[in-house]
């Protein structure tokens, strides 16, 4: 490391903590490559790619590989990588696979064991590994989570708890918005594991160009998010107007692709990249003397749509940072917020936030909360031009995929609040998967998303994406302690505000099910779009 005070990215990866016993270990025979134990793997631990047969010639003697379940691709391989020494045995990927074996339903296509047997092998075949192609982002499926495990995570090892709830998420951004991702995070778990220095998990990819990260204070994280965007706005605007000055020098074609280029879909921002590369090169060629060039120089990577996160948890969005955060919602801007809602400040000491909810034990709320939590999801929908989504990647990783991809192709303000299982809960790690899962069965957490775009297409914007409550919400709460250490100090109590709490899960269940009944006129209209 530098002894100037900086560091460099993607140090978390030299750590190689082997902190647990047990690791996962991939059976390519059972396995039918959905993708699902690397979308959840909390720590990054779990790398997918596909490759020509004939590339397995140098690989070492135990590396692992099974035939691609893709059509038109023969003699192509699939290889799913576990770097062992990362794994940290929270076992989640376990309880994400579908696949059990039909002589053994207790055995998965990824299963956990002994890591001291397989270290040594493993490292040759990671090593063999990192050698193998990286799947060209233009030619991958974003709208899968099979085809998003295909992408290089900028996000990885990072210190988080075993299982956290959290780090899947921020690992999904990383894939989907690859370099263009510019992250604000507020203090709390996210800005801990994120810059643990001097390793932080924030990497690079190939190019050496990864996501740029920053964080700021539990009070003011979303206005310093905001000023990402107007940063980038303004460096945008100055590097297409020296373009259009330097336009007959640069060449009149290369410059108006420039201008006029869509930046939506991947193979478009692959498309604009290269044009940004070939206008660098000609920059290069006119030398320093021009002003104008030096100018578009210092900003030509602008030309490149970014993609601007606010990230931070239940403290600072529902708590310390909400009238920011409101704010920056209310200024209409194209920023996209990532709450991630653990429903107590977590890293802070397990201190009660507005997010926690009615009838759970937390610090400042001993007695079980008595004031029910805030449905910042309604708040945000209010505005009638804000993107909203609620997910739960443990009961539904597709419609969290989809939100994610909706929420930064919206050109405005956007805002997802994910559910993150947390040690907090008073959980085994293991079951938060589960824990997600039942949260929404229950009713307590329904998915929904709203997007203005089409309220503007006339159709209604608010979509429930989870089906009715199919169990009662004890089915959930009691299996974790920080609902049920009520229930053994002040059981009473604990059955009064239980019984409060479904109500209100029912009162909300309504009012979302009126909701996704409506017609698009009965939601608010963006004056800025509709006349
Ligand atoms: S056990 Fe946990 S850390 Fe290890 S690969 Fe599975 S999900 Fe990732
Ligand atoms: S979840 Fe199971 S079946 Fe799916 S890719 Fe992972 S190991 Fe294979
Ligand atoms: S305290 Fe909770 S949110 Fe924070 S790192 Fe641990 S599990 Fe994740």
């Amino acid at each position: 490391l530098p002894v100037d005070g900086t560091y460099p990215s993607g140090t978390a990866a030299y750590e190689k903590r082997n902190i647990s016993e047990l690791v996962a270990e991939w059976d390519p025979d059972l396995c039918i490559q959905c993708g699902n134990c690397s979308f959840v793997c909390p720590h990054s631990v779990i790398r997918s790619t596909y490759y020509e047969e004939s590339l397995l010639a140098g690989a070492p003697p135990e590396f692992r590989s099974a035939p691609l379940d893709a059509r038109g691709l023969p003699d192509t391989r699939f290889t799913l990588q576990v770097y062992v020494e990362d794994c940290t045995g929270c076992e989640l990927c376990v309880q994400a696979c579908p696949v059990s074996a039909p002589a053994d339903p207790a055995r998965k296509a990824i299963n956990l064991a002994a890591r001291e047997p397989l270290v040594a092998a493993e490292r040759d075949n990671v090593a063999f590994f990192e050698t193998l192609p990286v799947a060209d982002r233009s030619r991958v499926d974003f709208g899968t989570v099979r085809g998003t495990q295909f992408l290089q995570p900028l996000f990885e090892f990072s210190g988080a708890c075993a299982g956290c709830g959290e780090t899947p998420y921020i690992k999904l951004l990383s894939q989907l918005f690859g370099d263009r991702l510019m992250v604000a995070n507020a203090t709390g778990c996210s800005s801990i594991y994120g810059g643990n220095l001097p390793t932080t998990p924030w990497t690079a990819n190939a190019d050496g160009r990864g996501p740029a990260w920053s964080n700021s204070l539990f009070e003011d994280n979303a206005e310093f998010g905001l000023g990402f965007r107007l940063a980038a706005d303004r460096h945008a605007d100055l590097a297409r107007s020296r373009l259009i000055q330097l336009r007959d020098v640069i060449g009149a074609e290369l410059a108006d692709d420039i201008l006029a280029a869509p930046q939506l879909r991947e193979s478009e921002l692959r498309a604009q990249h290269d044009r940004i590369s070939e206008l660098k090169r000609r920059l290069h060629d006119l030398g320093q003397a021009d002003r104008l060039a030096i100018d578009l120089r210092s900003v030509v990577d602008h030309l490149l749509r970014r993609s601007v996160w606010i990230v931070g948890g239940d403290g600072w969005a529902y708590d310390i940072g909400s009238g920011g955060l409101d704010h920056v919602l209310a200024s209409g801007r194209d920023v996209n917020v990532l709450v991630l809602d653990t429903e107590v400040y977590s890293n802070t000491g397990g201190q009660s936030s507005k997010s926690t909810p009615l009838g759970a034990v937390a610090k400042f709320a001993s007695a079980g909360k008595t004031m029910p939590k805030k449905d910042l999801a309604l708040q945000a929908i209010a505005y009638g031009y804000v993107y909203v989504a609620r997910v739960a990647m443990g009961a539904d990783p597709q419609q969290t995929l989809r939100a994610f991809r909706e929420a930064e192709a919206y050109d405005g303000p956007s805002l997802v609040i994910a559910y993150s299982h947390c040690i907090a809960h008073g959980i085994e790690m293991r079951d938060g998967l589960s824990q997600q899962y039942r949260a929404v069965a229950s009713g307590y957490w329904p998915l929904v998303r709203y997007d203005p775009m089409l309220r503007t297409a006339g159709r209604n914007p608010f979509m429930l994406d989870s089906p009715r409550p199919r169990i009662g919400l004890t089915d959930y709460t009691q299996r974790e302690l920080r609902y049920r250490s009520l229930s053994n100090t002040d059981p009473a109590e604990a059955e009064r505000l239980g019984g409060l709490a479904q109500e209100a899960v029912n009162q909300r269940w309504d009012t979302y099910e009126e909701m996704a009944t409506r017609g698009a006129h009965q939601f608010p209209a963006d004056a800025r779009r509709e006349s």
